[in-house]
């Protein structure tokens, strides 16, 4: 199997694991109890928090531990756009986000705030004139991912921070850091809040984490007993908080080294397909490595993909999460519909070996050769009727 599709998910290191399954068999308890197998489970879960919040110095009541990042995107959009009603409706996202923004999007926007779209550059960073232009005396809130999952643009949060700030002081921003986290250096003293998710640094499924400074209002959406994990009350999941504060521990090492071995092979297969008359390579400057996309011009990006899976390889189309829709990220930066229809995106890992490439490139001319034979005769049968 060549796994080409990191920015889906990743596999479960090996490490991580083993703690997840440690804290499984030996913590037990609830936290929430107050007997000593509680008191333990408790400990654990605190040493887990301590280890995360001093990664990225910050309180451990700033952080919250999710389901995932949707949720923790449920959780720092509406609890903040409730908390701070009372200084405006306005809100302001880029056109290049994550599906689940713009689905809570239109939930907020259907209970009575208005939602304002930020234009980008042809590079696709975001255009601060824009911004500064967009921003009102009522703008409350600002979220901008600080890599998009598509084509992997990564975008200045500090820069954007001060410039929101400059204009009204009073608007938060809130930046979706799933795909920059393990790839790029984070910082959540760049944003006010921030989420991230497990499983795309090696870490388990269904668990997040949901990052909110002190200073920001927030009306809790989600309500129940328990209040060690601040806004997703419950019974915290103990084992998975371990394994991902192992899995952030263990995906901030070596990031240049990772970086630059990984954009060694994004230029490998940039080098090749460019060859392709039928493809078209998406991506700007701003573009991390570990996220390549491309345009098929005459194939559908679907039979493309399914036809690699027979040769056990797996990608993706735009993003896992909105598959067979067009990609809104590549309309946003080239404003080109037919480009946006039949994309692919190509996820790297330092886990990714050149063998793995160089198979995948072979696979894909192979691939690619076969469909437009088909589509040629196909067309030569519609012309023989
Ligand atoms: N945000 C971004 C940028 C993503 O790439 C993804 C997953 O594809 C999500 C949010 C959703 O994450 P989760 O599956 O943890 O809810």
């Amino acid at each position: 199997m060549i796994y080409l599709d990191y920015s889906a998910t990743t596999p479960v290191s090996y490490d991580v694991l083993e703690s997840y399954t440690r804290a499984t068999k030996d913590f037990m308890g609830n936290p929430n109890s107050l007997h000593s197998l509680g008191v333990k489970s408790k400990a654990l879960m605190h040493s887990a928090i301590k280890q995360i919040s001093d990664i990225f110095n910050v309180l451990e009541s700033e952080i919250t531990f999710t389901a995932g990042a949707t949720m923790s995107n449920n959780l720092a959009l509406i609890g903040t756009s409730l908390a701070n009603m009372k200084y405006g409706n306005h809100i302001l996202v880029s056109k290049l986000e994550h599906p689940s923004i713009y689905a809570i999007c239109k939930y907020l926007e259907n209970i009575g705030f208005e939602i304002g779209y930020v234009d980008n550059t042809e590079e696709g960073l975001i255009d601060f004139d824009d911004l500064k232009k967009k921003m009102r005396d009522d703008t409350i809130l600002v979220s901008i991912c600080a890599v998009n999952s598509e084509m992997g643009l990564r975008q200045p949060l500090k820069m954007i921070r001060q410039i929101i700030k400059k204009e009204n002081p009073h608007t938060f921003l809130h930046s979706d850091m799933t795909q920059a986290l393990g790839k790029i250096p984070v910082s959540f003293h760049d944003v006010d809040l921030a989420s991230a998710t497990a499983h795309k640094i090696y870490g388990p499924k269904g668990i997040g984490l949901f990052y909110k400074n002190s200073r920001v209002p927030f009306t809790p959406i989600l309500y129940g007993s328990g209040n060690i994990n601040m806004y997703n009350p419950g019974t915290p999941a103990v084992p998975l908080i371990v394994a991902f504060s192992k899995a952030i521990r263990l995906a901030t090492v070596d990031l240049d080294k990772r970086e630059n071995f990984i954009r060694r092979l994004n230029e490998k297969i940039v080098n090749e397909l460019k060859k392709y008359d039928g493809v078209k390579i998406n991506q700007t400057k701003i573009c991390i490595p570990h996220i390549l996309n491309i345009s098929l011009d005459n194939i559908k990006a679907e039979t493309f993909l399914h036809a690699l899976e027979e040769y056990e390889i797996y990608l993706s189309t735009n993003t896992a999460c909105s598959s067979g829709e067009i990609s809104t990220s590549v309309m946003a930066v080239y404003n080109d519909k037919k480009r946006a229809s039949s994309t692919l995106r190509i996820s790297l890992s330092y886990l990714t070996t050149t063998d793995e490439i160089n198979k995948f490139l072979a696979c894909f001319k192979l691939v690619y050769e076969k469909l437009n034979l088909l589509k040629k005769e196909e067309q030569n049968n519609k012309y023989n009727i």
